[in-house]
């Protein structure tokens, strides 16, 4: 019996390590990750270097459906380009996350990013992760997870990340008053709003490692695909 490549639904607040803990997965699974944060990312950027203003509805909806956004190369190195520039060093900085945060509010950004993200993991054999991927992107993903942590944790982490990779401009209180502004923007849209699936399994990392995450939802997709061999012995 072939496995069935599965849709795995990763969502919650910014900092909360749904990108680590899926690309870990994709790679344990050998599965394809897509992180649809960095798609808001690059409206995001292209329209900062655009000049264009974030107020901006139709002129940033516009440039959503006419841009070229790809995710290339190994999920351990994966490369985010616009129109074929590499913006991957570029969409981390504070500035970006404010402006990908603003620019997510508006639907025709939505309608245009959800679409191709739909269309990439049609196929299955997707690790997905956003706000919106077991509620809007992937309604019927075969495993949805809401991977939560205290502000307090998820600032911390965002923190030491950037000091790692020598960021050192912002301060952890307001790395934690930059990620509840995110949040409350992510909370109160009218579009698609951040929330949990209902058939969402909730995770709070606060106080666990990334392995203790990432064996965890593991064991849920075990769980998934053992399904699939009872199933097969049901009808056998
Ligand atoms: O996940 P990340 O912090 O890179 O996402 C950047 C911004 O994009 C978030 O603050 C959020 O507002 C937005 N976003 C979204 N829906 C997604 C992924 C990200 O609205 N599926």
């Amino acid at each position: 019996m072939t496995e069935r490549r599965l849709i795995i639904a990763i969502d919650g607040p910014a900092g909360a390590g749904k990108s680590t803990v899926a690309r870990l997965l994709a790679k344990r699974l050998g599965y394809l990750f897509i992180s649809t944060g960095a798609m808001y990312r690059a409206v995001a950027w292209k329209a900062l270097n655009d000049g264009i203003t974030l107020d901006n509805i139709d002129r940033t909806g516009r440039l959503a459906a006419e841009s070229l956004i790809e995710l290339k190369g190994d999920v351990d190195a994966m490369r985010l380009m616009i129109d074929g520039r590499d913006i991957t060093e570029e969409i981390n900085t504070p500035q970006v996350s404010q402006a990908a945060s603003k620019v997510s509010t508006i639907s025709a950004v939505r309608r245009a990013l959800v679409a191709r993200q739909q269309e990439m993991g049609r196929e299955g054999g997707v690790v997905m992760e956003g706000r919106d991927i077991g509620t809007q992107v992937f309604p019927k993903a075969h495993v949805k997870i809401y991977l939560d942590a205290t502000s307090e944790a998820r600032s911390k982490r965002r923190f030491s990340e950037d000091a790692a990779r020598g960021i050192t401009d912002t301060t952890q209180d307001q790395m934690k008053a930059e990620i509840e502004e995110r949040d409350y923007r992510d909370i109160s849209r009218t579009d698609s709003p951040l929330v949990q699936a209902e058939d969402a399994i909730y995770i709070d990392s606060s106080t666990m490692t990334i392995d203790e995450v990432v064996e965890q939802i593991m064991e849920i997709i075990a769980r998934e695909k053992g399904k699939d061999s009872n199933q097969y012995l049901q009808r056998c």
